[in-house]
């Protein structure tokens, strides 16, 4: 029995006696995690040091954030070993942890206690220019520590129909930030190419660029129209480099196996990702169910396994939104069997050379499932330590993914023990 499986859950148990029960997994992640879970709260001294000469504000996003609302604050923290926490300002009727000034450092609180001193993540110089179009570089291109995100489109089709994931709040959420900060919902490759343009100027800070956007059912073949976008951007991408590849990943629908060949040989694109978003059938149906309709789980997984013909080994990977299988009335009725369910299907896919990264499942306003508890902290501990160690048996690598081009997930944050 793994590591993952080995626990008995009866009360929850707090942060500190979750540390002492799982040596093998660094305090500090184990932190992060239950951080991005409960999510946290400024108060108003530490808001007072915060200079957006200095420190990244809240960028656009592609999904909303736990509070629902759209506010200047710093974008997210980092731990003293460079781990990202990448986190929702967060209603303090949920008790989030407290970010506080303490001895005129910034410092994660919970119950009055200092749990972790923590740092703003710094604000990219490209933030400060425009396009030549007018718009805001920092409406293009999202910046994390060591990632430049673009979202080339914010609409989802599955919305359209009224069959968008039940986690999912794109929509709404793109429609507030549209008519709040003038973000525009689709974007211009001239606009994207010299964005990154700008962002490669400054010496050593990204280390990859990722692309994702709501799903386009559209063209001859489903998603068509999707891949005709996405190689448009790519290609408008790759005017800044001088090699064809250059580091990035895709996070998309599910492309047949023409569509992953045009995107591989035509663009610059080295990874590709497809979200599965849970790893069960029945679940994927009640939660998914634009995803269902439109090509049905096994499908999905199917073209994933086919993905790695074309991009190889170790840089095909679905994701995750951990915790959401749990989700009530018809997810799984305890954590045990959620863990059971993942781990057997993460396996079926890494012996096929694709792996499995997950997310924390939070559950905002603008989403089907808003209003509910997602789970312990030890279910994700165990999640994570489970996924990481199916990745360790079968030697898949997570370069793309990892603590510094992305730093949302904590199994991969674990790869730094290998
Ligand atoms: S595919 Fe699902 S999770 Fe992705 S944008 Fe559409 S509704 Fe949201």
């Amino acid at each position: 029995m793994s590591l993952a499986l080995a626990g008995t859950l009866h009360a929850a148990l707090s942060l500190n006696e979750i540390v002492a029960k799982y040596p093998d997994i660094p305090r500090l992640i184990i932190i992060k995690t239950d951080v991005q879970r409960r999510g946290i709260h400024y108060t108003e001294r530490a808001l007072s040091i915060v200079d957006p000469a200095i420190h990244q504000i809240r960028s656009p996003y592609l999904f909303g954030s736990r509070d629902g609302a759209i506010k200047p604050l710093p974008e997210s923290l980092l731990l003293r070993d460079g781990t990202t926490i990448f986190v929702d300002p967060t209603p303090l009727e949920q008790n989030p942890y407290q970010v506080d000034l303490v001895e005129g450092r910034l410092a994660l609180v919970d119950n009055g206690e200092v749990v972790e001193f923590v740092r703003l993540w710094e604000k990219p110089l490209y933030y400060d220019q425009k396009t030549s179009s007018g718009i805001p570089m920092s409406h293009i291109a999202s910046a994390r520590p060591q990632r430049l995100n673009i979202f080339q489109s914010s609409y989802c089709h599955f919305w359209a129909e009224q069959k968008g994931c039940r986690f999912c709040d794109i929509v709404n959420h793109n429609k507030q930030q549209k008519h709040e900060l003038g973000v525009p919902v689709r974007l211009k490759p001239e606009d994207v190419s010299e964005t990154i343009r700008e962002a490669l100027k400054e010496p050593g800070r990204f280390t990859n660029i990722c692309l994702t956007a709501g799903s386009v059912l559209k063209g001859k073949d489903l998603f068509d129209h999707e891949v005709d976008y996405y190689i448009e951007t790519l290609l408008a991408i790759g005017e800044n480099f001088a090699t064809k590849k250059f580091p990035s990943e895709l996070i998309s629908s599910a492309f047949n196996e023409k569509q992953l060949i045009r995107l591989y040989e035509q663009t610059g694109i080295m990874s590709y990702t497809s979200d599965l978003e849970v790893l069960n059938e029945e679940k994927f149906n009640w939660i998914c169910p634009g995803k269902a309709d439109t090509l049905g789980y096994n499908e999905w997984k199917k073209r994933l396994i086919r993905a790695v013909d074309i991009f190889g080994k170790g840089n095909v990977g679905t994701g995750l939104v951990g915790g959401v299988e749990l989700a009530k009335p018809y997810g799984f009725g305890s954590e045990n069997e959620a863990l059971e369910a993942t781990f057997e299907e993460a396996e079926s896919l890494a012996v096929n050379g694709v792996t499995t990264f997950f997310i924390v499942w939070v559950p905002r306003p603008g989403s089907d499932f808003r209003g509910q508890q997602n789970p312990s902290l030890e279910y994700f501990v165990r999640l994570a330590s489970g996924l990481h160690q199916i990745r360790a048996k079968y030697r898949l690598s997570i370069d793309f993914n990892d603590y510094r081009r992305c730093g949302n997930h904590p199994d991969t944050d674990l790869s730094r023990l290998l």
